[in-house]
């Protein structure tokens, strides 16, 4: 039995190599797959081998090499090998919920001013002196928008120091030359920037600031010239569904490295936009679409939160003749869709942790329990790392082991987190129940 995703002995049933035979990944290459591939509201790759065009062999997808490896310290292989948990890799942190924007689909309802209770500087030292304790993960910093923390600097300092990646996630407005240079000096190696449109009218309306597109293309350029990566994140609705082909050329027409579209999680204010989400079968269509345009893509392009995307590529990869091997898809070959509570969490302002942003429950807060307890301990952690426990036709999918789900969407929109995907349109053979929540 292959431990490819996951707490090994918390899923029995997990078997890729039954499951796809040859396209079976290694549990290296899963860990290393895992650990650069991120999932979340804010995931980001960090650009650990260039510019995906500019390596020897392009592939499905634009992955890239290794170099730092989240997870993969002396202090995560010890703590894997006490627990039997995999180590977290990547951790979005969300350092302030301030934000000079107001956007419609924000996940964290963010807007200008203080929020009371954020955790202060000595509070996220000491919550990364606990974290090392057990990994060396990528932490996201995010907000609200980040930059808008004056103590960002020590942060990315005191993580650095520690050995953990710190990348942040950014709206960009407020980039200006000394902002990129303050970054490149302080070793930040990418930031993610949502662009959501292609057009300046369409996107300021949907960010709710006239002028916030071009400030953020500028901050784009700006950081580029700095020789700081910069990663596109673009949130799809109904309303920009059909443009996402332009938002990628922008993307590319800019020199960015990576391009990652993400899909409407309804919680936070996005709750409000529940029917802006698409549904199940336009996603399916934008998935698809993703697979083929990856294809000829130089950037790094990939779907995020997402995770039946995974189940498309093995279906339309078959339907090629193809295998999804390493060599042929890169990380999207070695990966799972759903990572929340697997290898990634969420730290809110305030010091609640989740296994993602849009998961809306608090498994506890680093301010009463250490962060490693917590990861540890928590029941619902735990659960997430047993895909025995998923309901419904994801219980019965013989994908379940590289999609999974997304588990937030199943909480917000049936109340279990362990419930069937809401919006999956596929149907496991020999699968005769209804699917809860969402009508397919
Ligand atoms: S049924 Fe569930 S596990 Fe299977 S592909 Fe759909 S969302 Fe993924
Ligand atoms: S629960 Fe959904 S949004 Fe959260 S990490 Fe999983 S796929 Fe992404």
């Amino acid at each position: 039995m292959a431990d490819n995703v996951g707490n090994s002995d918390a899923r029995p049933d997990l078997d890729l190599d039954e499951a796809f035979g040859d396209d079976a990944p290694t549990i290296d290459e899963q860990e290393m797959a895992e650990a650069e591939a991120g999932c979340g509201e804010v995931a980001i790759s960090i650009p650990l081998g260039g510019h995906p065009a500019g390596v020897e062999r392009q592939r499905h997808g634009g992955a890239r090499s290794m170099g730092f490896r989240p997870g993969g310290g002396a202090e995560a292989l010890a703590y894997q090998e006490r627990t039997g948990i995999k180590a977290p890799r990547i951790i979005a942190w969300e350092i302030t919920r301030s934000c000079n924007l107001s956007c419609a689909h924000c996940r964290a309802s963010a807007e200008f001013g203080h929020y009371h209770g954020e955790l202060s500087l000595d509070q996220i030292k000491s919550t990364i002196d606990d974290i090392v304790t057990i990994s060396n993960p990528i932490i996201i910093l995010t907000g609200g928008e980040p930059l808008m923390r004056p103590d960002i600097w020590e942060i990315v300092d005191y993580a650095h120091e520690k050995g953990a990646m710190p990348v942040i996630g950014t709206n960009a407005t407020l980039i200006t030359d000394e902002i990129a240079a303050k970054m490149a000096e302080h070793r930040i190696p990418r930031i993610s920037v949502s662009i959501d449109f292609p057009t300046a009218a369409e996107h300021d309306e949907f960010r709710g600031q006239p002028g916030c597109f071009d400030q953020s293309i500028e901050g784009i350029k700006i950081a580029k010239r700095h020789g700081v990566g910069v990663q596109i994140n673009t949130t799809v609705t109904t309303l920009n569904a059909d443009k996402i082909d332009e938002i990628h050329d922008l993307a590319e027409s800019l020199g960015v490295d990576a391009f990652h579209i993400f899909m409407l999680v309804p919680t936070g204010r996005g709750s409000d936009m529940l029917d802006k989400e698409l549904p199940p079968e336009e996603y399916e269509r934008v998935l698809t679409w993703a697979y083929h345009r990856q294809k000829t893509s130089p950037l790094h392009f990939k779907p995020t939160d997402s995770p039946h995307y995974y189940r498309i590529i093995r279906q339309l990869a078959k339907a090629e003749g193809k295998k999804v091997t390493r060599e042929e898809y890169g990380l999207d070959a070695m990966t799972r869709g759903c990572l929340g509570g697997i290898t990634f969490c969420f730290i809110s302002h305030v010091g609640d942790i989740q296994p993602c942003g849009y998961f809306d429950m608090q498994l506890g807060n680093v301010k009463e329990k250490p962060f490693s307890d917590i990861w540890t301990e928590s029941k619902v952690f735990n659960d997430l790392r047993d895909y025995n426990l998923l309901k419904g036709k994801c219980g019965a999918c013989e994908y379940k082991a590289v999609c999974g789900g997304c588990r937030a969407r199943a909480l917000e929109l049936t109340g279990d987190y362990l419930e069937a995907e809401p919006y999956c349109v596929y149907e496991p053979p020999g699968w005769t129940g209804e699917c809860e929540g969402a009508s397919e």
